[in-house]
């Protein structure tokens, strides 16, 4: 039987963008369906057209000289040259209703006790509240540590896998450390869905996945199906359980149940009048309703300043979330020049991550289903695309 496509990616995220760039690079007919109708998934720079087109990161805000598996694409799509550098900003912290150092929070004496333990702690199969607590100290990591890391993934920390949370990669040293677009993140996934031979459609939401013989059919809540040889889920983990095929029980055992951290993002823009907060990277939240907020100061523009705050799931409703967030930068809201509500999820992986990813690579190995995500290594791109790789080889070959 003919089938449609040689490949078809489930998710239009980073890692179902990269999942398609690497198998279209192979000479693969890929197709990407997307459940909603803008690609990018959590990479989402939000654009205002009524302000010119001013933009304000509302997800992914950060490559770094480290993410290999991206530059390697950059490379593939001539963008490595466009990177932009951030402008040092620095991070404060938002406690008691007033900006503070982050400094302030930190303990200098237990920590320079405690930092020779980072030598010989084991890392692997530990939490993050226990592994940060003995290499820097509990005080550090209560006072500090814990809302600096909440502020990283969007949920609380505690409980995360200390091997999920920073991973060490090689730098290149001819790209700058850290960088983003002129347009913002969201030029990468707009590039790799506009190059040559890879098809996107949106609007698609894949209600159900069946195998059939050497092949894979994908019916769409529409009813209509497509069928391709080899298939790649780059859905969250709930989602990959729920359109995991029959035939694969293994599979959707080995990662069923694993949680999801819903955060509630405000994207703020403003005219410079309108703030006199001097220019910064973000707020780390000390007990609030948001965990952060991210600043586009990084790549100041002539007229507008932006912010995008990431709140705490059913902690205040949309309008208090409006107040709570202009106070917060010493403003009112009728000084909002524009505003959008925007939904991120990202996985929360416990311990024992690594036995689940075990059992599922187990479950897949020889066959055409590819899993990708950003719940393998951890949650940063870099980690999404490693993973959208070493799956690439797998089902396509090295
Ligand atoms: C606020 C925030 C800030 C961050 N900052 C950084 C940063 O600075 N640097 C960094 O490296 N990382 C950062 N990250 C993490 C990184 O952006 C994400 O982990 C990564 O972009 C996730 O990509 P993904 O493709 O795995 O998942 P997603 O982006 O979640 O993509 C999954 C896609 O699947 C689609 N989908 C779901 N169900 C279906 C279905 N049934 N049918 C079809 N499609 C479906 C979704 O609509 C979505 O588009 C940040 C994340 C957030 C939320």
């Amino acid at each position: 039987m003919p089938k449609d496509f040689d490949h078809i990616v489930i998710g239009a995220g980073i890692s179902g963008l990269g999942a398609a760039h690497f198998s279209t690079r192979r000479g693969l007919k890929t197709l990407i369906l997307e459940a909603s109708e803008r690609i990018g998934g959590c990479i989402n720079s939000q654009r205002f057209e009524a302000l010119g087109g001013y933009w304000t990161e509302g997800g992914g805000h950060t490559c770094f000289n480290s993410y290999g598996n991206m530059l390697s694409i950059l490379d593939d799509l001539g963008l490595t040259a466009q990177v932009q550098p951030k402008v040092k900003v620095g991070y404060s912290l938002w406690k008691d209703g007033k900006r503070r150092k982050v400094t302030s929070q930190l303990h200098f004496f237990e920590a320079a006790r405690s930092i020779p333990r980072i030598f010989k702690a084991p890392k692997v199969g530990r939490s993050v509240r226990d592994y940060y607590g003995e290499v820097l100290g509990q005080r550090n990591y209560q006072d500090l540590l814990q809302h600096a890391f909440q502020a990283v993934i969007c949920q609380p920390a505690d409980d995360y896998p200390a091997e999920a949370l920073f991973r060490r990669k090689p730098r290149r040293k001819d790209v700058i450390k850290a960088f983003t677009f002129a347009e913002g993140i969201s030029t990468i996934p707009a590039a790799i869905a506009a190059q040559e031979g890879l098809e996107v459609r949106t609007g698609q939401q894949v209600a159900e996945i069946q195998r059939q013989d050497a092949a894979f059919s994908v019916r769409l809540q529409d009813g209509s199906a497509l069928t391709a040889g080899a298939l790649t889920l780059a859905v969250p983990p709930d989602v990959a359980t729920q359109l995991m095929p029959a035939g694969f029980e293994a599979a959707r055992d080995a990662i069923s149940g694993i949680g999801m951290a819903e955060i509630e993002t405000l994207v703020l823009a403003f005219d410079k009048s309108a703030l006199t907060l001097p220019p910064m990277a973000g707020l780390i939240a000390v007990e609030d309703a948001f965990y952060s907020a991210v600043s586009r100061d990084f790549l100041p523009d002539a007229r507008y300043r932006g912010f995008a705050f990431h709140f705490k799931p059913n902690a205040l409703a949309p309008e208090a979330q409006v107040e709570r967030a202009c106070a917060i930068l010493g403003t009112s809201p009728d000084r909002v020049a524009a505003q959008a509500h925007v939904a991120n999820r990202l996985p929360a992986l416990r311990s024992g991550h690594g036995e689940r990813v075990a059992k599922l690579d187990t479950a897949l190995a020889g066959t055409r289903l590819g899993v990708t995500g950003n719940w393998f290594f951890g949650v940063s791109m870099e980690d999404a695309l490693t993973r959208s790789r070493s799956e690439s080889d797998r089902v396509f070959g090295q």
